[in-house]
């Protein structure tokens, strides 16, 4: 739990009557995967708990986010692509919002590849993650075969229009590799400003990485199923801010009165940049 505000008080009303700042609202749609990657962040995997946001929940708080004046839309996981009613889900948010996915890929085949055609023309992106230029680097925490399909889907993806960036986390294994990374990822077409490099965070699965406190990193609002968070890297205790989501303003003013609180204290929080 952050150690500021969490809640709000009376002394706070001139705080709650300041407009929000976010620009970007992050959603966990779920934590079960199909990898199970040794280094992943949520814990997720094919036997992890799905802890979907419930489709209720996730409209209404699409609805709210627009009204709030959020400027972009993150779906992550887990991986989105598990969920049945991801299309449904998409549709509805990049029809209001640029939003952007994050996904291993993997699943972007067959009949999900062609229900994704329903979804052309809408502002979406598809952030796939990559991180090796040959398969043993990306597949060392990734597992093998991963790197074969990643690239096959964003080379089709690409192939049938869609607008495609890449996350990749820079780990020991590819540190020494990452200026042959960009310029694969070059020349699969993805343009510079479409490559998000990330260190490794000590976080999750993960047991080596830099530590990230909420303190460190300038606030991104992130929900799942069980709450609101300060930023996409956390979404257990350490950056819980709440665990009411609505209404979503009550959030995003409870996000600014942290950041005002923690930028009173000393230097303004860094941004770590996940997509
Ligand atoms: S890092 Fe991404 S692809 Fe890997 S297990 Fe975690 S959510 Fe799934």
């Amino acid at each position: 739990m952050l150690a500021l505000v969490t809640s709000y008080t009376p002394e706070r009303e001139a705080v709650r009557q300041a407009p929000p700042t976010a620009s970007r609202l992050w959603i966990y749609t779920n934590f079960d995967c199909n990898l199970a990657c040794t280094y992943c962040l949520t814990s997720s995997s094919p036997t992890a708990a799905r802890r979907a946001l419930p489709a209720d929940a996730y409209y209404r708080l699409i609805d709210e986010a627009v009204v709030a004046g959020i400027d972009e839309l993150f779906l992550t996981g887990g991986e989105p692509f598990v969920l049945p009613d991801i299309f449904e889900k998409l549709a509805y948010a990049a029809e209001r919002r640029p939003t952007i996915v994050l996904t291993n890929g993997m699943l972007l085949r067959g009949r999900r590849l062609e229900r994704l055609e329903a979804l052309k023309g809408l502002l979406l992106t598809f952030q796939i993650s990559l991180d090796g230029h040959l398969p043993e680097i990306h597949d060392a925490y990734r597992g093998e075969g991963s790197w074969e399909s990643t690239v096959a889907a964003i080379k089709t993806l690409r192939q049938r229009g869609f607008r495609v960036t890449i996350g990749a986390t820079e780990t020991p294994v590819n540190a020494a590799s990452t200026d042959e990374l960009r310029a694969f990822a070059r020349d699969l077409g993805i343009r510079e400003d479409g490559f998000f490099l990330r260190p490794l965070t000590k976080r999750g699965f993960s047991q080596e990485g830099i530590e990230l406190r909420a303190e460190d990193v300038a606030p991104e609002l992130t929900v799942t199923a069980e709450g609101v968070f300060w930023h996409p890297q956390s979404a257990g205790e350490a950056m819980l801010l709440a665990r009411d989501v609505f209404p979503l303003r009550d959030a995003l003013e409870l996000m600014k009165a942290n950041l005002d609180a923690i930028e009173a204290g000393g230097p303004v929080p860094q941004r770590y940049r996940c997509a």
